[in-house]
Protein backbone atom coordinates (compact mmCIF):
# COMPACT_ATOMS: atom_id res chain seq x y z
CA UNK A 1 0.00 0.00 0.00
CA UNK A 2 1.66 3.29 -0.74
CA UNK A 3 1.07 5.73 2.11
CA UNK A 4 1.52 9.86 1.34
CA UNK A 5 1.39 12.70 4.28
CA UNK A 6 0.60 16.11 3.71
CA UNK A 7 1.44 17.84 6.80
CA UNK A 8 1.64 21.66 8.04
CA UNK A 9 -0.26 23.89 5.76
CA UNK A 10 -3.98 25.17 6.27
CA UNK A 11 -6.41 22.52 5.22
CA UNK A 12 -9.44 23.69 3.69
CA UNK A 13 -11.31 20.78 4.01
CA UNK A 14 -14.54 21.90 2.11
CA UNK A 15 -16.72 19.38 3.92
CA UNK A 16 -19.74 20.03 5.44
CA UNK A 17 -18.65 22.04 8.55
CA UNK A 18 -16.68 23.98 5.82
CA UNK A 19 -13.49 22.88 8.52
CA UNK A 20 -10.33 24.66 7.84
CA UNK A 21 -7.86 23.46 10.38
CA UNK A 22 -4.88 25.83 10.67
CA UNK A 23 -1.18 23.01 10.90
CA UNK A 24 -3.30 20.64 9.67
CA UNK A 25 -2.45 17.29 7.88
CA UNK A 26 -3.95 14.87 5.07
CA UNK A 27 -2.80 11.10 5.08
CA UNK A 28 -4.07 9.49 1.55
CA UNK A 29 -3.78 5.46 1.31
CA UNK A 30 -3.47 4.27 -2.33
CA UNK A 31 -6.21 6.22 -3.72
CA UNK A 32 -8.17 7.43 -0.88
CA UNK A 33 -7.91 9.82 2.20
CA UNK A 34 -7.37 7.53 5.00
CA UNK A 35 -7.29 10.97 7.68
CA UNK A 36 -7.68 14.62 8.53
CA UNK A 37 -7.75 17.00 10.79
CA UNK A 38 -4.51 18.60 13.06
CA UNK A 39 -0.51 17.65 12.08
CA UNK A 40 0.21 16.83 15.72
CA UNK A 41 -2.32 14.15 15.77
CA UNK A 42 -1.45 12.23 12.42
CA UNK A 43 -0.73 9.27 12.36
CA UNK A 44 2.34 8.71 10.23
CA UNK A 45 2.95 5.22 9.14
CA UNK A 46 6.53 3.43 8.63
CA UNK A 47 7.81 4.16 5.33
CA UNK A 48 5.25 7.30 4.39
CA UNK A 49 5.89 9.79 1.66
CA UNK A 50 6.24 13.10 3.72
CA UNK A 51 5.41 15.99 1.54
CA UNK A 52 5.79 19.21 3.58
CA UNK A 53 3.23 22.03 3.35
CA UNK A 54 4.36 24.49 6.04
CA UNK A 55 3.25 28.31 4.32
CA UNK A 56 0.97 26.48 2.19
CA UNK A 57 -2.91 25.95 1.47
CA UNK A 58 -4.14 22.48 1.17
CA UNK A 59 -7.39 21.67 -0.43
CA UNK A 60 -9.17 19.57 -2.94
CA UNK A 61 -8.44 19.97 -6.38
CA UNK A 62 -10.37 21.88 -8.94
CA UNK A 63 -13.10 20.99 -11.33
CA UNK A 64 -13.56 22.60 -14.52
CA UNK A 65 -16.99 21.65 -14.84
CA UNK A 66 -17.55 22.75 -18.93
CA UNK A 67 -14.54 22.95 -21.13
CA UNK A 68 -13.41 21.76 -25.06
CA UNK A 69 -9.74 20.21 -24.59
CA UNK A 70 -9.22 20.03 -28.40
CA UNK A 71 -9.69 23.47 -29.23
CA UNK A 72 -6.27 24.33 -27.29
CA UNK A 73 -4.46 24.15 -30.33
CA UNK A 74 -6.52 26.87 -31.87
CA UNK A 75 -5.79 29.65 -29.50
CA UNK A 76 -3.11 32.06 -30.12
CA UNK A 77 -4.76 35.20 -31.77
CA UNK A 78 -7.09 33.39 -34.88
CA UNK A 79 -9.76 33.17 -32.44
CA UNK A 80 -10.13 36.70 -30.42
CA UNK A 81 -13.03 39.64 -31.65
CA UNK A 82 -15.00 37.84 -32.87
CA UNK A 83 -19.11 36.38 -31.84
CA UNK A 84 -19.59 32.96 -30.81
CA UNK A 85 -21.52 31.53 -34.29
CA UNK A 86 -18.31 33.33 -36.60
CA UNK A 87 -15.86 31.86 -33.87
CA UNK A 88 -17.34 28.50 -33.95
CA UNK A 89 -17.96 28.03 -37.86
CA UNK A 90 -15.15 29.90 -39.18
CA UNK A 91 -12.37 28.99 -36.40
CA UNK A 92 -13.32 26.31 -34.22
CA UNK A 93 -15.01 23.77 -36.96
CA UNK A 94 -13.06 24.15 -39.87
CA UNK A 95 -9.81 23.79 -37.44
CA UNK A 96 -10.54 20.58 -36.09
CA UNK A 97 -11.42 19.36 -39.53
CA UNK A 98 -7.80 19.57 -39.98
CA UNK A 99 -6.41 18.17 -36.77
CA UNK A 100 -5.09 14.73 -36.89
CA UNK A 101 -5.14 11.87 -34.03
CA UNK A 102 -1.67 12.90 -32.87
CA UNK A 103 -2.70 16.25 -33.13
CA UNK A 104 -5.71 16.23 -30.78
CA UNK A 105 -3.33 14.02 -28.70
CA UNK A 106 -0.85 16.76 -28.45
CA UNK A 107 -3.88 18.85 -27.69
CA UNK A 108 -4.37 17.04 -24.99
CA UNK A 109 -1.18 16.81 -23.15
CA UNK A 110 -0.82 21.05 -23.45
CA UNK A 111 -4.28 21.13 -21.90
CA UNK A 112 -3.31 18.72 -19.06
CA UNK A 113 -0.21 20.74 -18.29
CA UNK A 114 -1.85 23.94 -17.98
CA UNK A 115 -4.65 22.38 -16.19
CA UNK A 116 -3.09 21.04 -13.65
CA UNK A 117 -0.27 23.77 -12.70
CA UNK A 118 -3.54 25.77 -11.89
CA UNK A 119 -4.48 23.30 -9.53
CA UNK A 120 -7.46 21.53 -11.80
CA UNK A 121 -8.34 18.22 -11.04
CA UNK A 122 -11.24 17.37 -12.80
CA UNK A 123 -12.74 18.30 -15.93
CA UNK A 124 -15.89 17.78 -18.15
CA UNK A 125 -14.75 18.19 -21.72
CA UNK A 126 -17.34 18.66 -24.93
CA UNK A 127 -15.34 16.79 -27.85
CA UNK A 128 -16.30 16.74 -31.57
CA UNK A 129 -14.38 14.00 -33.09
CA UNK A 130 -14.24 14.50 -37.01
CA UNK A 131 -17.14 12.20 -38.43
CA UNK A 132 -15.08 10.37 -40.97
CA UNK A 133 -13.37 8.16 -38.29
CA UNK A 134 -15.02 9.78 -34.73
CA UNK A 135 -14.85 6.31 -32.80
CA UNK A 136 -11.18 5.95 -33.23
CA UNK A 137 -10.64 9.36 -32.76
CA UNK A 138 -12.09 9.28 -29.24
CA UNK A 139 -10.38 5.91 -28.27
CA UNK A 140 -7.87 8.00 -28.93
CA UNK A 141 -8.36 10.68 -27.24
CA UNK A 142 -9.64 8.52 -24.42
CA UNK A 143 -6.15 6.82 -24.25
CA UNK A 144 -4.70 10.67 -24.16
CA UNK A 145 -6.75 11.46 -21.51
CA UNK A 146 -5.98 8.00 -19.18
CA UNK A 147 -2.31 8.87 -19.67
CA UNK A 148 -2.62 12.63 -18.20
CA UNK A 149 -3.66 11.76 -14.86
CA UNK A 150 -6.60 14.22 -14.69
CA UNK A 151 -10.07 12.91 -13.91
CA UNK A 152 -12.19 13.55 -17.17
CA UNK A 153 -15.57 13.08 -18.22
CA UNK A 154 -15.57 13.17 -21.98
CA UNK A 155 -18.59 14.69 -23.42
CA UNK A 156 -19.56 13.63 -26.93
CA UNK A 157 -21.08 16.37 -28.33
CA UNK A 158 -23.07 16.32 -31.52
CA UNK A 159 -25.56 18.14 -33.63
CA UNK A 160 -27.76 16.13 -35.90
CA UNK A 161 -30.35 19.23 -36.91
CA UNK A 162 -30.17 22.68 -37.42
CA UNK A 163 -33.58 24.58 -36.61
CA UNK A 164 -34.78 26.80 -39.78
CA UNK A 165 -32.75 29.88 -37.63
CA UNK A 166 -30.24 28.25 -36.84
CA UNK A 167 -29.64 27.27 -40.53
CA UNK A 168 -30.16 30.89 -41.46
CA UNK A 169 -27.26 32.29 -38.94
CA UNK A 170 -24.76 29.49 -39.78
CA UNK A 171 -25.30 29.75 -43.50
CA UNK A 172 -24.61 33.53 -43.02
CA UNK A 173 -21.52 33.58 -40.97
CA UNK A 174 -20.11 30.81 -43.21
CA UNK A 175 -20.24 33.22 -46.47
CA UNK A 176 -18.05 35.59 -43.82
CA UNK A 177 -15.04 33.26 -44.71
CA UNK A 178 -15.92 31.39 -48.21
CA UNK A 179 -12.20 30.92 -48.40
CA UNK A 180 -12.77 27.78 -45.98
CA UNK A 181 -13.38 24.25 -46.67
CA UNK A 182 -16.81 22.99 -45.66
CA UNK A 183 -16.70 20.93 -42.64
CA UNK A 184 -19.85 19.41 -41.57
CA UNK A 185 -22.25 21.06 -38.79
CA UNK A 186 -24.28 17.89 -38.33
CA UNK A 187 -24.10 13.76 -38.13
CA UNK A 188 -26.47 10.99 -38.31
CA UNK A 189 -28.03 10.78 -35.20
CA UNK A 190 -28.26 6.73 -34.80
CA UNK A 191 -24.71 6.19 -35.70
CA UNK A 192 -23.67 9.03 -32.93
CA UNK A 193 -25.91 7.56 -30.55
CA UNK A 194 -24.99 3.56 -31.33
CA UNK A 195 -21.11 4.65 -30.87
CA UNK A 196 -21.45 6.67 -27.84
CA UNK A 197 -23.36 3.85 -25.87
CA UNK A 198 -20.32 1.56 -26.76
CA UNK A 199 -17.57 4.11 -25.96
CA UNK A 200 -20.14 4.78 -22.84
CA UNK A 201 -20.00 1.47 -21.50
CA UNK A 202 -16.19 0.67 -22.33
CA UNK A 203 -14.88 3.07 -20.62
CA UNK A 204 -16.73 2.67 -17.92
CA UNK A 205 -14.34 2.33 -15.35
CA UNK A 206 -11.66 3.25 -16.98
CA UNK A 207 -8.23 4.15 -15.49
CA UNK A 208 -9.57 3.20 -12.59
CA UNK A 209 -12.69 5.13 -12.43
CA UNK A 210 -11.27 8.17 -13.47
CA UNK A 211 -12.77 8.02 -16.91
CA UNK A 212 -16.37 8.36 -18.16
CA UNK A 213 -18.09 9.15 -21.35
CA UNK A 214 -21.61 11.24 -21.48
CA UNK A 215 -23.44 12.31 -24.19
CA UNK A 216 -23.55 16.26 -25.21
CA UNK A 217 -26.19 17.48 -28.07
CA UNK A 218 -24.53 20.88 -28.66
CA UNK A 219 -27.74 23.30 -27.79
CA UNK A 220 -31.73 22.78 -28.75
CA UNK A 221 -31.33 24.79 -31.74
CA UNK A 222 -28.99 22.14 -33.31
CA UNK A 223 -30.02 19.05 -32.18
CA UNK A 224 -33.69 17.43 -32.80
CA UNK A 225 -36.14 16.63 -30.06
CA UNK A 226 -36.04 12.64 -30.61
CA UNK A 227 -31.85 13.18 -30.07
CA UNK A 228 -32.51 15.30 -26.95
CA UNK A 229 -35.20 12.84 -25.43
CA UNK A 230 -32.94 10.05 -26.62
CA UNK A 231 -29.65 11.50 -25.15
CA UNK A 232 -31.68 11.80 -21.33
CA UNK A 233 -33.35 8.18 -21.85
CA UNK A 234 -29.29 7.15 -22.78
CA UNK A 235 -27.92 8.82 -19.56
CA UNK A 236 -30.64 7.30 -17.50
CA UNK A 237 -29.79 3.39 -18.80
CA UNK A 238 -26.01 4.15 -18.56
CA UNK A 239 -26.22 5.76 -15.09
CA UNK A 240 -24.38 8.90 -16.46
CA UNK A 241 -25.19 12.46 -16.82
CA UNK A 242 -25.58 14.86 -19.94
CA UNK A 243 -24.83 18.15 -20.68
CA UNK A 244 -26.06 20.44 -23.59
CA UNK A 245 -25.15 24.35 -23.82
CA UNK A 246 -28.41 26.35 -22.90
CA UNK A 247 -29.33 30.09 -23.52
CA UNK A 248 -25.73 30.76 -24.06
CA UNK A 249 -27.22 33.28 -26.88
CA UNK A 250 -30.31 34.92 -27.66
CA UNK A 251 -30.54 32.89 -30.57
CA UNK A 252 -32.62 29.74 -28.96
CA UNK A 253 -35.47 32.74 -27.52
CA UNK A 254 -35.14 33.96 -31.38
CA UNK A 255 -35.62 30.69 -32.85
CA UNK A 256 -38.82 29.52 -30.97
CA UNK A 257 -41.72 31.33 -29.26
CA UNK A 258 -40.65 29.94 -25.89
CA UNK A 259 -37.33 29.76 -23.66
CA UNK A 260 -35.34 26.96 -24.44
CA UNK A 261 -35.88 26.00 -20.73
CA UNK A 262 -38.94 26.08 -20.91
CA UNK A 263 -38.81 23.85 -23.99
CA UNK A 264 -36.72 21.35 -22.38
CA UNK A 265 -39.20 21.24 -19.76
CA UNK A 266 -41.98 20.57 -22.29
CA UNK A 267 -39.64 17.67 -23.15
CA UNK A 268 -39.69 16.24 -20.25
CA UNK A 269 -35.84 16.66 -20.24
CA UNK A 270 -35.55 19.08 -16.60
CA UNK A 271 -33.79 16.89 -13.53
CA UNK A 272 -30.85 16.39 -11.61
CA UNK A 273 -29.05 14.71 -14.65
CA UNK A 274 -29.01 17.68 -16.77
CA UNK A 275 -25.83 19.86 -16.37
CA UNK A 276 -26.69 23.08 -18.05
CA UNK A 277 -23.76 24.89 -19.47
CA UNK A 278 -23.97 29.10 -19.93
CA UNK A 279 -27.86 29.92 -18.90
CA UNK A 280 -27.05 33.78 -20.41
CA UNK A 281 -30.24 34.49 -21.60
CA UNK A 282 -32.74 33.29 -18.69
CA UNK A 283 -35.30 35.04 -16.45
CA UNK A 284 -36.52 34.64 -13.48
CA UNK A 285 -38.60 31.81 -14.39
CA UNK A 286 -36.37 29.84 -16.16
CA UNK A 287 -34.55 30.21 -13.05
CA UNK A 288 -37.75 29.34 -10.87
CA UNK A 289 -37.80 25.85 -12.96
CA UNK A 290 -33.94 24.92 -12.83
CA UNK A 291 -34.29 25.18 -9.48
CA UNK A 292 -37.83 23.15 -9.00
CA UNK A 293 -36.21 20.19 -10.99
CA UNK A 294 -32.74 20.47 -9.66
CA UNK A 295 -30.95 21.08 -13.07
CA UNK A 296 -27.18 21.48 -12.47
CA UNK A 297 -25.65 24.65 -14.08
CA UNK A 298 -22.22 25.55 -14.82
CA UNK A 299 -21.22 29.32 -15.66
CA UNK A 300 -18.21 30.50 -18.13
CA UNK A 301 -18.22 34.10 -16.62
CA UNK A 302 -14.74 34.43 -18.84
CA UNK A 303 -15.67 32.87 -22.25
CA UNK A 304 -19.16 34.61 -22.34
CA UNK A 305 -17.65 37.96 -21.88
CA UNK A 306 -14.87 37.15 -24.35
CA UNK A 307 -17.28 36.33 -27.05
CA UNK A 308 -19.48 39.21 -26.47
CA UNK A 309 -22.86 36.37 -25.61
CA UNK A 310 -24.13 38.00 -22.19
CA UNK A 311 -23.37 37.63 -18.90
CA UNK A 312 -25.40 34.60 -16.71
CA UNK A 313 -27.39 35.79 -13.36
CA UNK A 314 -25.11 33.73 -11.12
CA UNK A 315 -26.53 35.72 -8.15
CA UNK A 316 -29.80 35.39 -8.82
CA UNK A 317 -29.36 31.37 -10.07
CA UNK A 318 -27.36 30.86 -6.27
CA UNK A 319 -30.10 32.35 -4.39
CA UNK A 320 -33.15 30.18 -6.20
CA UNK A 321 -31.03 27.86 -4.93
CA UNK A 322 -29.57 25.70 -7.93
CA UNK A 323 -26.39 24.03 -7.89
CA UNK A 324 -23.66 26.46 -9.73
CA UNK A 325 -20.39 25.58 -11.01
CA UNK A 326 -17.79 27.24 -12.76
CA UNK A 327 -15.93 26.42 -16.25
CA UNK A 328 -13.17 27.86 -18.52
CA UNK A 329 -14.73 26.88 -21.73
CA UNK A 330 -12.39 26.00 -25.11
CA UNK A 331 -8.97 27.87 -23.98
CA UNK A 332 -9.59 29.65 -27.37
CA UNK A 333 -12.17 31.82 -26.09
CA UNK A 334 -10.83 31.97 -22.73
CA UNK A 335 -7.42 32.23 -23.63
CA UNK A 336 -6.52 29.84 -20.53
CA UNK A 337 -7.43 27.14 -18.26
CA UNK A 338 -7.13 28.81 -14.89
CA UNK A 339 -9.69 28.74 -12.48
CA UNK A 340 -8.13 30.89 -10.10
CA UNK A 341 -8.29 33.34 -12.55
CA UNK A 342 -11.72 32.59 -13.44
CA UNK A 343 -13.09 32.60 -9.69
CA UNK A 344 -11.74 36.11 -9.63
CA UNK A 345 -13.20 37.44 -12.85
CA UNK A 346 -16.63 36.50 -11.86
CA UNK A 347 -16.77 37.51 -8.27
CA UNK A 348 -15.69 41.02 -9.52
CA UNK A 349 -17.77 40.57 -12.40
CA UNK A 350 -21.10 40.14 -10.58
CA UNK A 351 -20.10 42.60 -8.13
CA UNK A 352 -20.02 45.15 -10.51
CA UNK A 353 -22.77 44.43 -12.38
CA UNK A 354 -24.38 44.38 -9.11
CA UNK A 355 -22.93 46.89 -7.66
CA UNK A 356 -22.96 45.34 -4.37
CA UNK A 357 -19.63 43.99 -3.31
CA UNK A 358 -21.48 40.88 -1.08
CA UNK A 359 -22.13 38.61 -3.74
CA UNK A 360 -20.27 36.04 -4.78
CA UNK A 361 -17.94 35.80 -1.53
CA UNK A 362 -15.00 34.52 -1.74
CA UNK A 363 -16.11 30.74 0.37
CA UNK A 364 -18.73 30.75 -2.43
CA UNK A 365 -16.55 31.14 -5.04
CA UNK A 366 -14.69 28.21 -4.22
CA UNK A 367 -17.46 26.11 -3.48
CA UNK A 368 -18.08 26.64 -6.94
CA UNK A 369 -14.68 25.61 -7.88
CA UNK A 370 -14.97 21.98 -5.61
CA UNK A 371 -17.62 20.54 -3.57
CA UNK A 372 -20.28 22.03 -5.89
CA UNK A 373 -18.19 21.51 -8.82
CA UNK A 374 -18.21 17.94 -7.38
CA UNK A 375 -22.41 17.73 -7.53
CA UNK A 376 -23.07 19.73 -10.68
CA UNK A 377 -21.11 16.01 -12.00
CA UNK A 378 -22.84 13.71 -9.70
CA UNK A 379 -19.24 13.23 -7.79
CA UNK A 380 -19.56 14.83 -4.87
CA UNK A 381 -19.45 11.17 -3.13
CA UNK A 382 -15.92 11.17 -4.45
CA UNK A 383 -14.69 14.15 -4.80
CA UNK A 384 -14.78 17.53 -4.05
CA UNK A 385 -13.61 17.68 -0.39
CA UNK A 386 -11.17 16.30 2.06
CA UNK A 387 -13.18 13.80 4.01
CA UNK A 388 -11.64 10.25 4.87
CA UNK A 389 -13.08 7.88 2.14
CA UNK A 390 -12.80 10.13 -0.36
CA UNK A 391 -10.48 10.21 -3.53
CA UNK A 392 -7.19 12.09 -3.21
CA UNK A 393 -7.94 14.68 -5.53
CA UNK A 394 -5.57 17.04 -3.39
CA UNK A 395 -4.26 20.61 -4.96
CA UNK A 396 -1.24 22.46 -2.43
CA UNK A 397 -1.04 25.86 -2.93
CA UNK A 398 1.93 28.06 -1.84
CA UNK A 399 0.81 31.06 -0.03
CA UNK A 400 4.12 32.59 0.93
CA UNK A 401 4.96 34.34 -2.75
CA UNK A 402 4.78 38.20 -2.87
CA UNK A 403 1.41 38.31 -4.03
CA UNK A 404 -0.06 35.82 -1.06
CA UNK A 405 1.73 37.97 1.29
CA UNK A 406 0.13 38.73 4.07
CA UNK A 407 -2.63 36.36 4.19
CA UNK A 408 -5.53 36.48 7.41
CA UNK A 409 -7.87 35.26 5.59
CA UNK A 410 -6.74 32.38 3.32
CA UNK A 411 -10.27 31.82 1.22
CA UNK A 412 -9.74 35.46 0.42
CA UNK A 413 -6.00 35.27 -0.69
CA UNK A 414 -6.69 32.43 -2.78
CA UNK A 415 -9.08 34.68 -4.73
CA UNK A 416 -8.21 37.86 -4.58
CA UNK A 417 -4.40 37.34 -4.52
CA UNK A 418 -3.61 34.05 -5.72
CA UNK A 419 -2.81 33.66 -9.55
CA UNK A 420 -2.78 29.81 -9.57
CA UNK A 421 1.16 29.78 -10.14
CA UNK A 422 0.91 29.03 -6.31
CA UNK A 423 -0.22 25.23 -7.33
CA UNK A 424 2.99 23.58 -6.52
CA UNK A 425 1.89 19.85 -5.36
CA UNK A 426 -1.06 17.97 -7.24
CA UNK A 427 -2.15 14.60 -6.46
CA UNK A 428 -5.20 12.65 -8.76
CA UNK A 429 -6.73 9.54 -6.93
CA UNK A 430 -3.27 9.54 -4.76
CA UNK A 431 -1.17 10.03 -7.67
CA UNK A 432 1.15 12.66 -7.50
CA UNK A 433 1.14 14.54 -10.77
CA UNK A 434 3.01 17.85 -10.05
CA UNK A 435 5.57 17.87 -6.86
CA UNK A 436 7.11 20.79 -5.47
CA UNK A 437 6.21 22.68 -9.04
CA UNK A 438 7.70 20.01 -10.95
CA UNK A 439 5.59 17.38 -13.57
CA UNK A 440 6.26 13.95 -12.68
CA UNK A 441 5.20 12.34 -15.71
CA UNK A 442 5.78 14.31 -18.04
CA UNK A 443 8.75 16.79 -20.78
CA UNK A 444 6.79 20.13 -20.86
CA UNK A 445 9.15 21.71 -22.64
CA UNK A 446 8.82 19.10 -25.27
CA UNK A 447 5.03 19.12 -25.30
CA UNK A 448 5.21 22.69 -25.68
CA UNK A 449 7.40 22.86 -28.89
CA UNK A 450 5.55 19.98 -29.81
CA UNK A 451 2.08 21.66 -29.67
CA UNK A 452 3.54 24.80 -30.91
CA UNK A 453 4.26 22.90 -34.18
CA UNK A 454 1.25 21.29 -34.68
CA UNK A 455 -0.26 24.08 -33.86
CA UNK A 456 1.11 26.47 -36.90
CA UNK A 457 0.14 23.44 -39.09
CA UNK A 458 -3.11 22.97 -38.55
CA UNK A 459 -3.89 26.49 -38.89
CA UNK A 460 -2.13 26.59 -42.50
CA UNK A 461 -3.86 23.29 -43.80
CA UNK A 462 -7.15 24.89 -42.58
CA UNK A 463 -6.63 28.40 -44.27
CA UNK A 464 -7.05 30.18 -41.32
CA UNK A 465 -6.39 33.50 -41.50
CA UNK A 466 -5.00 36.01 -38.98
CA UNK A 467 -6.61 38.98 -38.21
CA UNK A 468 -4.95 42.52 -38.82
CA UNK A 469 -2.06 42.60 -36.67
CA UNK A 470 -1.64 44.84 -33.99
CA UNK A 471 -0.93 47.84 -34.72
CA UNK A 472 -3.49 47.89 -38.31
CA UNK A 473 -1.05 48.98 -40.97
CA UNK A 474 -4.04 50.91 -42.74
CA UNK A 475 -4.19 52.87 -39.48
CA UNK A 476 -1.00 53.63 -39.42
CA UNK A 477 -0.51 54.65 -42.24
CA UNK A 478 -3.63 57.68 -41.61
CA UNK A 479 -2.19 58.04 -37.98
CA UNK A 480 -0.37 61.27 -37.23
CA UNK A 481 2.35 60.22 -34.42
CA UNK A 482 1.64 56.44 -35.03
CA UNK A 483 3.59 53.83 -34.39
CA UNK A 484 5.45 53.92 -37.96
CA UNK A 485 5.75 57.07 -38.13
CA UNK A 486 8.14 57.41 -34.60
CA UNK A 487 9.87 54.07 -35.61
CA UNK A 488 10.82 55.46 -38.98
ZN1 LIG B 1 -18.83 24.90 -24.65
Amino acid sequence: MSVIAIRGGTVLTIDAERRVIAAGGVLIEDDCIAWVGPAHEMPLPAGADVIEAHGAVVMPGLVNAHTHVAQTLLRGGVSHSRTLYDWLLNVVCPGLAAYSLDDHQSAIRLYAAEALRSGITTIVTNEEPSYQDSERATRAALEAFAETGLRVIYARMFRDQLSGGAATLFHEERSKAPHLADAPTTVPLDRTLNELERLARTYRQAAGGRLAVWPSPATTAATSAEALRRTARLAQDLGSRWTIHLAETTLEREIRPISPVRYLQGLGLLDARLLAAHCVDIDDDDIALLARHDVRVVTLPVSNCYLGSGIAPVPRLKAAGVTVAIGTDDANCNDGVNLFRDLRFLALLHRGVTRDPTVIPPGMALEMATIDGARALGLDDRIGSLEVGKRADIIVCRLDRPQTTPVHDPVATLLFQAYGTEVDTVLVDGRVLLRDGRRCHADEADLCRDAQDRSVAILERAGLRWPPPWPDPAERAVAPGSPSTSRG
